[in-house]
C-alpha cells in the first residue's frame, strides 16, 4: 500500500513537473513571439477559426494566428522558430481558405498564417504590349475568383482552373489545381512561371525553370513542405465572353468513357471536359438538367432515370464576342455527332464565361442559405489509371455506391503528359487517368452519417487494392510514414531529400503528418 502510494506522489508530481514546464514552454513561446517587429500582427485569442476546415471533422487549436502584411512577416516567424532550434515544438501551417479536408492546414499549438491578409497586394497583370506572353503576379493568399475579375479586366484570363474559384493560389498550388480544362492545359501547377517562397528557415526565395528550380519543383504540388508561397506568376491567355455548355448521358459507363477519352485527344475543339455519375436518382434529371434546355423536349421528357445508374458527359465550348455564334453552334454539332450518347438525353446552355467558371458558387450559396454547407465533408478524391477505370467503376459504382449520397460523384480523364513529372505531385504513371472524385456531405438528420460515408470510402480503398486497380489519392491523407512512401512511391526519396533541404526542423504544414517535428 506504502509503495503504490508513493507511486502515486511520484506520478503526480512528474506530470506536474510536465504541465509547469509545458506552461512555461508556452509562455516564453508567447512573450517570445510577441517580440517580433512584424508590420502585420499576432492574434494569440481569436484561433478558433484557424482550427477548423471545410472537411469540418479534425479541429486542431493553434496557439496563435499570423495576419501577415507583407512577406517578411512571414520570414521573420519562420526565421525566429528556426532560430529556437530543433527543441521548440512550434510549427507553422500556411491557410489559404481551409478548404482542406483533414486538419491539412492545422496545427495544434503552433501558428496558423492566414495567408489572405497578404491579399491587398495588387495584382499586377502584364499585357502582350509588355511582355511575349500574358501573365499575372498575384499574392500566395490570393483567391483565383478575385484573380479571374481582375484579369477579365484586361480580356484576359488563367488557362487551367479548378471547379470551385473560391480557393487560393497557395492552396491549390500545393495540390496541383485540375478542372475540366487540365486535359488540355494541364493542372494550375503546369501554368505557373515562377514562385516567390519563404523556406522552414525563414529564406525569401524566388524560383523558376532556372532559378533555385528544385525548390520551384518541389513546391508544385509539395503539400506545403517546403515553403510557403508569397507570390506566383501564373500564365494568361485570351479570355473568351462567352460557353456553349453541353450535358449528355450514358446508360453504358465504357461508352461514356470511350467517348471522353476521344474528346481529351489532341485533335479535339472543345475546351473543357468533365463528366459526373448519376446513382439511382428517382426523378434526378430535373434536378441535374436545372437552367439546361432538352435539344428534343418530347423525347426527353419521355426519357426516364429511376433507379438507374447513369453518366453524365459535361463538355464545353468557349468562344469570343466576335466568333460567329453559328459557326461554333455546328461545330459543337459535329463534334456531338461523333458520339453515342442516348440521343434523347442532349441539354444545352449558355452562359457567360465569368458565370461558367464561377458555377460551384451558386451552389455554395444556396446549400449556406439551407446550413447545409458547413457540415462534415468526409470527400474521396483519386486519381485511376485508365487501364482499370472499368474494374474500378464496376466495383464502386456498380456495387460499393448503390445508394443514393448527398453530393456529386465526379469522373473525368486527363493526359498526362501535361503534367510535369518534376514536381512533387504524384499520379498514376499512365498516359491518361481519371479523376474520380466523390464528394459526400455528411447534413446530419437528412444523410448517411460521417462514420458511415468513411466506412464506405474505406471499402472502396481497400477493394481498389485488392483488384490492384493502382490509383493514387488527390489531396491525399494517411496516418502512417509507410502509407506515406507508398503514396510517393518513386518520388519518396526526393520529396525526404528536399524536406531536409528546406524545412529541415520540420516546421511547415505539420497538418499532413508526413514528417514528425525533429527532436
Ligand atoms: P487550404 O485548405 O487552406 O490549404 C491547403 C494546404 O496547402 C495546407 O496544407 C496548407 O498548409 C497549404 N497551403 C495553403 N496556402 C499555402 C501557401 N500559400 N503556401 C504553401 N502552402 C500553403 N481542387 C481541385 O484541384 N479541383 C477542384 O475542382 C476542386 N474543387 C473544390 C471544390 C470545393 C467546394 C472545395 C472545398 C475544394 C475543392 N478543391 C478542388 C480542393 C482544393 O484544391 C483544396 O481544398 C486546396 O487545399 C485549396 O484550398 P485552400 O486554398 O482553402 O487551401
Amino acid at each position: 500500500k506504502r509503495t503504490m502510494l508513493i507511486v502515486r506522489s511520484f506520478t503526480i508530481l512528474l506530470l506536474s513537473c510536465i504541465a509547469f514546464k509545458l506552461a512555461c514552454c508556452f509562455s516564453s513561446n508567447i512573450s517570445s513571439l510577441k517580440a517580433l517587429p512584424l508590420v502585420g500582427n499576432l492574434d494569440f485569442e481569436h484561433v478558433h477559426e484557424a482550427s477548423k476546415d471545410f472537411g469540418n471533422r479534425y479541429q486542431l487549436i493553434p496557439l496563435a494566428v499570423l495576419h501577415p502584411k507583407s512577406v517578411s512577416d512571414i520570414a521573420s516567424a519562420i526565421r525566429h522558430i528556426w532560430m529556437m532550434g530543433p527543441h521548440s515544438q512550434l510549427t507553422v501551417a500556411a491557410r489559404g481558405r481551409g478548404h482542406s479536408l483533414q486538419g491539412q492546414a492545422q496545427t495544434r499549438n503552433g501558428i496558423v498564417i492566414r495567408m489572405e491578409s497578404l491579399h491587398p497586394q495588387k495584382l499586377q497583370v502584364h499585357t502582350v504590349e509588355d511582355v511575349p506572353a500574358p501573365y499575372v503576379d498575384v499574392s500566395g493568399g490570393e483567391l483565383w475568383i478575385n484573380i479571374l475579375h481582375e484579369t477579365l479586366k484586361y480580356g484576359l484570363a488563367p488557362k487551367s482552373w479548378t471547379d470551385y474559384l473560391h480557393l487560393t493560389v497557395g492552396g491549390t498550388l500545393s495540390n496541383a489545381g485540375i478542372s475540366g480544362q487540365a486535359f488540355r492545359h494541364g493542372p494550375q501547377i503546369s501554368n505557373v512561371h515562377q514562385l516567390e517562397v519563404v523556406t522552414g528557415k525563414g529564406e525569401i526565395l524566388n524560383c523558376s525553370e532556372r532559378q533555385n528550380s528544385d525548390l520551384f519543383h518541389g513546391v508544385l504540388g509539395g503539400l506545403g513542405q517546403f515553403g510557403i508561397i508569397t507570390r506566383a506568376r501564373i500564365a494568361l491567355e485570351a479570355a473568351p465572353t462567352m460557353v456553349k455548355w453541353v450535358r449528355v448521358l450514358y446508360q453504358d459507363f465504357s461508352a461514356f468513357i470511350k467517348d471522353q477519352e476521344r474528346l481529351i485527344s489532341a485533335d479535339n475543339k472543345l475546351d473543357y471536359v468533365e463528366g459526373f455519375v448519376i446513382i439511382n436518382r428517382t426523378g434526378l434529371l430535373n434536378n441535374w438538367r436545372l437552367s439546361f434546355t432538352p435539344e428534343d423536349p418530347l423525347q426527353a421528357s419521355q426519357f426516364k432515370s429511376d433507379g438507374r445508374t447513369l453518366y453524365c458527359l459535361e463538355v464545353a465550348k468557349y468562344y469570343f464576342k466576335l466568333d460567329n455564334k453559328d459557326v461554333i453552334s455546328q461545330g459543337v454539332k459535329e463534334t456531338l455527332s461523333e458520339l453515342s450518347y442516348i440521343s434523347s438525353t442532349l441539354f444545352t446552355s449558355e452562359v457567360t464565361y465569368e458565370a461558367f467558371l464561377d458555377r460551384v458558387h451558386v451552389s455554395e450559396v444556396k446549400l449556406r442559405s439551407k446550413g447545409q454547407w458547413e457540415v462534415p465533408h468526409p470527400w474521396l478524391n483519386l486519381l485511376v489509371p485508365r487501364s482499370t477505370v472499368k474494374e474500378f467503376a464496376k466495383g464502386v459504382f456498380g456495387n460499393i455506391l448503390t445508394d443514393t449520397s448527398n453530393g456529386p460523384v465526379i469522373v473525368y480523364p486527363v493526359n498526362k503528359a501535361k503534367w510535369d513529372n518534376r514536381t512533387s505531385a504524384v499520379t498514376p504513371e499512365e498516359d491518361i487517368f481519371y479523376l474520380v472524385a466523390i464528394l459526400t456531405s455528411a447534413v446530419p438528420g437528412k444523410d448517411d452519417g460521417v462514420e458511415q460515408i468513411l466506412k464506405r470510402n474505406q471499402r472502396i480503398l481497400e477493394f481498389s487494392e485488392a483488384a490492384g486497380i493502382g490509383l493514387k489519392q488527390y489531396l491525399p491523407h494517411y496516418t502512417t510514414r509507410e502509407e506515406w512512401r507508398s503514396h510517393f512511391g518513386a518520388k519518396w526519396d526526393n520529396f525526404v531529400r528536399r524536406k531536409s533541404r528546406y524545412d529541415p526542423l520540420a516546421i511547415l504544414a505539420p497538418g499532413h503528418r508526413i514528417f514528425p517535428k525533429a527532436p
